[in-house]
């Protein structure tokens, strides 16, 4: 599992003090500081500040050292290096280029600085994955993907922004007091643990109450999709499917059972594939038998 290291301002500032302590001998022919954009800034006016020479936002062979926060692959301080710039950098990682900034803090952890948490776009996120991953988010086929990710997943989410209430508002009133079973709706979900599909169906049943509502097959059919169109655990969608129908058409009963595949499950190397079964029972049918059995024949049928 990944470490994470969530420095401290004050631990940057220490670690920037002890980088600008390592470009002082070099202090006497160099003129300016360039911070690598963005995490290089910070490190950059300590730089300036603790050797008492200027920022500058245009390097000058021999004259700017170039900092910057961390020194992963080196891709970027490389090309400075390459050029004859002298260059540092305050943490750096086991597999960085030995001839970048050797005395920098070594860590293998998973490093988040006080300037990039929490406060960028949601795509950011998905780019940090991407380099977290071993990839290079700059190459043509994944230019676009923190945008796509970010896209489908508020799509696969969207069943936050609705109401059961809402979906099932339109009721009729229709004297039927056998049980109403609707089998086989197919939904797609995301595990709340790895934000990884699970997929399968659903049936839900209810029995009306004497002069009780009803809704249209197709309604019941929008509520699964509605829970299902968030972060979930098979087990919560199953009762709250279940409990929206006991809430909205006071039935006198109420069963739901999911059958679903978790993705978490099967491409994870646990290797518990098969299908997960979850059921949710309310009221004549969690406590009348004969309910319970009928609806398993149809769910089965
Ligand atoms: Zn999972």
């Amino acid at each position: 599992m990944t470490e994470y290291f969530n420095p401290t301002f004050a631990e940057c500032r220490h670690a920037a003090e002890e980088m600008a302590d390592r470009l002082a001998a070099r202090r006497l022919s160099m003129s300016s500081v360039f911070g690598v954009p963005q995490g290089g800034l910070f490190p950059a006016m300590v730089v300036s500040e603790r050797l008492g020479i200027p920022l500058t936002s245009e390097p000058e062979y021999g004259r700017t050292m170039i900092v910057d926060d961390l020194v992963d692959s080196g891709s970027t301080l490389i090309k400075y290096a390459n050029q004859g710039f002298v260059v540092d950098a305050c943490y750096r990682k086991p597999w960085s280029p030995a001839t970048i900034a050797p005395k920098a803090i070594e860590t293998d952890k998973w490093i988040a600085f006080p300037w990039e948490r929490d406060h960028g776009a949601p795509t950011d996120a998905v780019v940090r994955i991407l380099q977290h991953i071993g990839e290079d988010p700059s190459r043509d086929g994944l230019l676009d993907t923190p945008k796509r990710v970010i896209k489908a997943m508020t799509e696969l989410t969207s069943g936050y922004k609705l109401d059961p209430a809402d979906v099932l508002s339109t009721t009729f009133d229709v004297s039927h007091d056998e049980m109403i079973v609707v089998r086989g709706v197919p939904f797609s979900s995301l595990c709340e643990h790895h934000m990884l599909p699970f997929h399968g169906h659903a049936t839900v049943a209810y029995i009306p109450a004497a002069g009780g509502r009803i809704v249209g097959l197709s309604k019941l059919a929008r509520l699964v999709d509605m829970y299902a169109r968030r972060l979930q655990v098979q087990e919560r969608m199953t009762d709250q499917i279940a409990e929206a129908v006991d809430k909205y058409l006071s039935p006198l009963g109420v069963g739901v059972i999911v059958t679903a595949s978790h993705t978490c499950m099967s491409m994870r190397g646990i290797q518990r594939s098969g299908e997960m079964v979850t059921a949710k029972m309310i009221g004549a049918m969690r406590d009348k038998a004969e309910a319970r059995a009928e609806l398993m024949v149809l769910h089965k049928e």
